[in-house]
């Protein structure tokens, strides 16, 4: 799932506060599950927006919506008429669902109102851990479901690097597994560590973003 939590709401503030009418607009999907940009988050965050704009003398009207993904441009277009008179747009959806929505009101601005920050699981209540950055080229076969490239903080596809702690945790902190040191342990204990003897070449990046700009088609689809 796509993990967001709200920017702070000075900033959203010194954003809003020039405008006039505003729609603030939810995502019922991944910015729900994390409990920062579904229907209650949005009717959260409008009162709070409202009163934090009128302390500062500014009278701005927040309309809201909360669309089911913001992320395709078919459930984007229901806003069409709700927005047609508003001067700004506020999305608590993710990056891309922000980016959608910038397309469908050009020229009028749109403005994040989230922090996209990873792919993640949610471990238990209140802690979701990243576990893919989308890299393009997936080496979870090779690494017995364990991802190095989102879960080791130099994305080492041959590991452990020389900071492992003896307790099986990361260099760059003590609450951090090591993934490599884990990939170890569950290759020893299905009888396989010889596949991690091995160095592993490098991948191909071309499809992360180091290659440019995403673009993926499914000739079969068009
Ligand atoms: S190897 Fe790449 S695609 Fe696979 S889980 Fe890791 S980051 Fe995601
Ligand atoms: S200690 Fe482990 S997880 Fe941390 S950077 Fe080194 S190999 Fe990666």
């Amino acid at each position: 799932m796509i993990f967001a939590e709200w920017k702070p709401i000075d900033e959203l503030v010194e954003k809003l506060k020039a405008h006039k009418k505003v729609l603030l607009v939810g995502c019922a999907t991944c910015v729900a599950e994390c409990a920062a940009g579904g229907e209650k988050e949005v009717e959260t965050l409008a009162p709070l927006l409202s009163m934090a704009l009128k302390k500062q003398g500014c009278s701005v009207e927040i309309i809201t919506a909360t669309l089911e993904k913001q992320c395709e441009f078919e459930f984007v277009e229901e806003l069409i008429e709700k927005g047609h008179d508003v001067d700004a747009v506020m999305s608590l959806a993710c990056g891309i669902g922000v980016q959608a929505m910038a397309d469908l009101f050009d020229p009028i601005p749109v403005y994040p109102g989230v922090n996209t920050s990873a792919l993640t699981i949610r471990e238990e209540a209140g802690l979701w851990a990243g576990r893919c950055a989308a890299c393009g080229d997936c080496v979870l076969g090779e690494t017995f479901g364990l991802c190095p490239i989102a879960r080791c903080a130099k994305s080492l596809l041959n590991g452990p690097c020389g900071g492992t702690r003896g307790n099986g945790k990361c260099e760059v902190s003590e609450d951090t597994d090591c993934i490599w040191n884990l990939i170890v342990e569950r290759g020893d204990e299905r009888g396989q560590l010889d596949s991690l003897a091995e160095v592993k070449k490098s991948k191909n990046w071309s499809n992360s973003r180091h290659g440019g700009p995403k673009r993926v088609i499914r000739e079969d689809l068009r």
